[in-house]
C-alpha cells in the first residue's frame, strides 16, 4: 500500500483546511468503503482526513420541523432514531436493507451518500474502466454487466450508484448539506449524484475538498406514508438489483403528492419525475399507477444481459405504491 498521511481533525474548518493542505487528500468516514478501495489501489490518497471526531453526529429538529443529520451519523444510529423511523420510514428501510449489521454500525451518512460503485472492472485495476482511468474504455458495456444500468447510462460508463439510502432521500425530497473553501451550500438530494455523461469520473456534484456536513429532511415529507423496498440475490448482506423508493400522500381520493425513486438503475438515484406528474391529481388506482411506472420504465435501454431490471423494477414499484395507497377501484 502507498504510504499516506493521517490527520485527525475535530473541527469542520479544520478538516477543510488540512484537506487543502495535503495533496490528494480523502477524507475517511467509516472506511468501510474507502479503505476496502485502498487495499485495491484503486484509491491512492496522499492523506486520510479523519472526519469522525467532528461534532456532526446528531439528528437534530430544526425550528422549521425538518430533520437535519450529522454526516458522521452512522448508519445504524440513522435507521434506528424514533424520529426518521416514525416520520420517514421509507429511510430508515433503505438503511436497513443494505450491508450488515457491522458495517452500518460503521459507515456514516456522508460516506454512504459518496461509496463507489461496485461495477467488478471498476474495482479491478488491471480492467479499462473510464471512471477509474478516463479514456481507457468500458469493461462492462461488453463484459459482465447483468447488474448495471437500464436509465441513463452512456457509451463511457454503465454502471449504477449502490447506496440504498441515497434513493430514499432522492424520493423524500432531502437536501444535502456542504461545506467548502468557497462557503456553505444545499444541494437536493436528487441532484447530487450525476448521470455519467462524458465524465464517469464524477459521480457527485461536489467539488473537491467540500465536506458533507449533513442531510436536512424536509418538514413536507415529513409524516406522509412512505416506503422502501430492494431486490437482491440474497435475502441479506447484498447490493440491489433494482430498488424503489415512494412518498404518497393522497388525500380526497386523489393523489396530492408523490415522490417516487428507484434504485440500482442508473448511475443515480433515478427520480421518477413522469410517473410523479402522471400519478399528481389521479386518482390512486391500480391502473393509474400500472400507466405512470410503464411511462417512467418506457426510457430503459437495458444492455444485452439486465434485460431483466425492467420488470423487476415495475413489479416492485407497483408493490410499493399498492401498499403505501391501497387502489381504489378502476
Ligand atoms: C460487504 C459490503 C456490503 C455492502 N452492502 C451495501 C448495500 O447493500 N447497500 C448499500 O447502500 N451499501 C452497502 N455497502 C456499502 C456501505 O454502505 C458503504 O461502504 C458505507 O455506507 C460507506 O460509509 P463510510 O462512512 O464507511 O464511508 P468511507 O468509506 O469512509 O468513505 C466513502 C467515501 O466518502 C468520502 N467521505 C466520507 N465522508 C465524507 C464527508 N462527510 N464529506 C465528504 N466526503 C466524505 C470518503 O472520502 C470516500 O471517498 C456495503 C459495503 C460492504 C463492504
Ligand atoms: S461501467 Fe463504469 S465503472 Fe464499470 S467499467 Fe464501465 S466505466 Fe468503469
Amino acid at each position: 500500500m502507498k504510504p499516506f498521511a493521517y490527520v485527525r481533525a475535530t473541527g469542520v474548518e479544520e478538516a477543510t483546511a488540512a484537506f487543502a493542505a495535503h495533496p490528494g487528500a480523502r477524507y475517511l468516514g467509516g472506511g468501510t468503503n474507502l479503505v476496502d478501495l485502498m487495499k485495491l489501489g484503486v484509491e491512492t490518497p496522499g492523506a486520510l482526513v479523519d472526519i469522525t471526531r467532528l461534532p456532526l453526529d446528531a439528528v437534530e429538529e430544526l425550528p422549521d420541523g425538518s430533520l437535519r443529520v450529522g454526516a458522521t451519523v452512522r448508519n445504524s444510529d440513522l435507521a434506528a432514531h424514533p424520529a426518521v423511523r416514525d416520520r420517514y420510514p421509507a429511510l430508515s428501510q433503505a438503511v436497513l436493507a443494505g450491508a450488515s449489521a457491522q458495517l452500518r454500525n460503521a459507515a456514516t451518512t456522508g460516506g454512504n451518500l459518496l461509496q463507489r460503485t461496485r461495477c467488478p472492472y471498476f474495482q479491478d485495476v488491471t480492467k479499462p474502466c473510464n471512471k477509474r482511468e478516463p479514456g481507457t474504455g468500458c469493461g462492462a458495456l461488453e463484459g459482465l454487466h447483468r447488474d448495471h444500468a437500464v436509465l441513463g447510462h452512456s457509451g463511457r460508463c454503465v454502471a449504477t450508484h449502490p447506496s440504498d439510502m441515497a434513493v430514499a432521500l432522492a424520493a423524500l425530497d432531502a437536501r444535502v448539506e456542504l461545506h467548502g473553501p468557497e462557503g456553505s451550500r444545499r444541494i437536493p438530494a436528487a441532484d447530487f449524484h450525476r448521470l455519467p455523461g462524458e465524465h464517469p469520473e464524477r459521480d457527485t456534484e461536489i467539488h473537491p475538498g467540500e465536506l458533507i456536513t449533513g442531510v436536512v429532511l424536509p418538514a413536507a415529507t415529513a409524516g406522509l406514508p412512505s416506503a422502501y423496498r430492494k431486490a437482491r440475490d440474497r435475502a441479506s448482506y447484498a447490493f440491489a438489483l433494482a430498488s424503489f423508493a415512494a412518498v404518497l400522500h393522497v388525500a380526497d381520493g386523489v393523489v396530492e403528492r408523490a415522490g417516487l425513486a428507484f434504485g440500482a438503475l442508473a448511475h443515480k438515484p433515478w427520480r421518477a419525475r413522469r410517473a410523479e406528474d402522471a400519478l399528481r391529481g389521479a386518482a390512486p388506482t391500480l391502473a393509474a399507477f400500472e400507466h405512470a411506472v410503464e411511462l417512467e420504465l418506457a426510457a430503459a435501454e437495458p444492455l444485452r444481459d439486465n434485460a431483466y431490471k425492467v420488470p423487476l423494477a415495475r413489479r416492485l414499484a407497483l408493490d410499493v405504491l399498492a401498499r403505501l395507497a391501497p387502489p381504489a377501484a378502476d
